[in-house]
């Protein structure tokens, strides 16, 4: 005898449209790249259909339109020891984290990093992330060599004491290029690893946190290498402000 079913026990698979999982929140714009408008913010964990693959993002068909996005990088926790300013941990001359922070690298931050070196590479340029999270104790012995081996004024100018280097907070990526010799040195700012920085690092997040002719408002030289994470959306206005992170939240470096 064959067996049957009744008809509500049968189900149709239909071919469904390819969707994705947004493992961030992703900018759907009106146009392909980052220069058009966003219409509306699809929050992380969604399953989005799309229609191919475009540059950075997907071009996309939504309620029967077509649509672009681009992938964009959550702010950090808010949650983590510290000052905040507008939602902002702020880690400098000033203000510092207690010695027992030690936290490693902030995976939102590593992941933007690891997406903005992949995007370089694809462009023929190479980066390196050097020099990462520090803990309070690391820092202590370079802040101490530094002022053995240059004196304490001259090391305040390129060196933080114990808590008041970003690096602690695991938000701060020193990036160098394929030549090491250039590596935290004046002479990166004219490679084109340099250059590929100063122009994208904000679709990924970070700000060049010490900028040329700053050092009275920051406490640091120029230092084209240091990248500090703010998630998309901040680095982008701090970027296009043109000031440095205390001009912009207004406080003391
Ligand atoms: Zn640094």
């Amino acid at each position: 005898m064959p067996l049957l079913k009744a008809p509500h026990q049968i189900s149709v698979v239909e071919a469904a449209p390819p969707k994705y999982l947004t493992t961030a929140n992703v900018n759907l714009r009106k146009g392909s790249g980052t220069k058009h408008r966003v219409i509306l913010t699809i929050p992380k964990g969604k399953n989005v259909p799309y229609l191919k693959k475009k540059g950075n993002g997907f071009k996309q068909n939504i309620k029967g339109a077509k649509k672009y996005s681009s992938t964009t990088y959550a702010a950090p926790s808010t949650k983590t020891p510290g000052t905040y300013v507008k939602g902002v941990l702020i880690v400098n001359k000033k203000y510092k984290l207690p010695a027992t922070y030690n936290s490693g690298e902030q995976k939102q931050a590593r992941k933007a990093v690891d997406a903005m070196i992949k995007k370089a590479k694809k462009d023929h340029v190479r980066l390196t992330a050097f020099s990462t999270f520090r803990s309070y104790d690391r820092q202590r012995v370079l802040y101490n060599n530094y002022v053995a081996s240059h004196g304490k004024k001259q090391a305040d100018r390129f060196s933080a004491r114990p808590g008041h280097s970003e690096h602690q907070t695991g938000l701060a990526f020193d990036i160098g290029g394929a030549n090491s010799k250039h590596w935290a040195e004046n002479s990166f700012a004219k490679t084109k690893e340099a250059k590929w920085i100063a122009k994208h690092a904000h679709k990924f997040g970070f700000i060049i946190r010490y900028p040329k002719g700053k050092e009275k408002i920051t406490g640091y030289q120029y230092e084209p290498w240091h990248l500090r994470y703010l998630g998309t959306t901040n680095a982008k206005k701090v970027k296009k402000s043109g000031k440095t992170l205390e001009e912009y939240l207004n406080l003391k470096g």
